[in-house]
């Protein structure tokens, strides 16, 4: 290769795909001026040593096809900062995939590393994306990149799902209930929490029915409370 550079993770705009914003794409350079590529998906992507000769030969401002942002970032991976720029500036799935492969590169004298969305700490080997959502047309992306401790800690206790540290907001939710099963789904929540909005809803349910079923044999039972009462509402309204 031409260039210079070395020791550099090089970020750059392989070329867009419909519906969806332009495409990052990676390659790196070694310590001897080698060229590897990374992730070349896009139909501008730098699959050999010659087309990233010809983009790195771009001015750093110049347009590729119709994009004038900043067509290409330079990451020295010697350099902690340069790796932190790259774990917090760039999309969670590039960030992962880059990560991966610098894992399998191997390279003794390289210590790349991802940040956790979560706590900030770094994460060294595989990361768990999440925050899933749409990017336009049938594209999706994650918003988030997780250590295995924060991705563990944030799954809903009954179903695994990850739903995040603090859980299925749920006090707005607990207006129709008693106070007895206020405080019983408090309790539950402390005691398995974090919890997703399906199981949460489905153990406040539970709740609910059980104490419905009390108080009709109640009702039938002794007449107290009356089955017009205000209590057995739900019974007849
Ligand atoms: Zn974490
Ligand atoms: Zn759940």
């Amino acid at each position: 290769m031409k260039t210079k550079l070395r020791h550099t993770l090089v970020q750059y705009h392989g070329g867009g795909y419909d519906g969806c914003i332009w495409e990052w794409n990676f390659f790196y350079i070694d310590a001897e001026g080698e060229f590897h590529c990374i992730e070349a998906t896009g139909h501008a992507g730098c699959d050999t040593a010659e087309k990233a000769d010809a983009l790195l030969a771009l001015e750093a401002n110049s347009p590729i096809d119709d994009y004038d942002g900043p067509p290409i970032h330079t990451y020295d991976v010697m350099m902690v900062e340069d790796i932190e720029s790259f774990a917090k500036e760039s999309n969670a799935i590039h960030v992962l995939n880059v990560l991966v492969w610098f894992d399998h590169y191997n390279d003794p004298d390289i210590e790349f590393f991802a940040i956790c969305t979560e706590c900030n700490e770094c994460i060294f080997e595989d990361g768990i994306l999440e925050d899933w959502r749409g990017c336009g047309g049938i594209a999706i992306t994650a918003d988030a990149l997780l250590c295995s401790d924060c991705y563990s800690t944030g799954m809903c206790g009954v179903c695994n799902e990850y739903v995040g540290q603090s859980g299925f907001k749920f006090e707005q939710d607990l207006d129709d209930c008693s106070e007895a099963i206020q405080n019983e789904l408090h309790d539950w929540d402390e005691q398995h929490g974090p919890l997703c909005q399906d199981c949460w809803e489905n153990k406040r349910d539970s709740l609910i029915a059980d104490e419905q079923g009390d108080l009709l044999s109640l009702s039938l039972a002794t007449g107290t409370p009356g089955l017009f009462s205000d209590e057995m509402r739900w019974l007849w309204a």
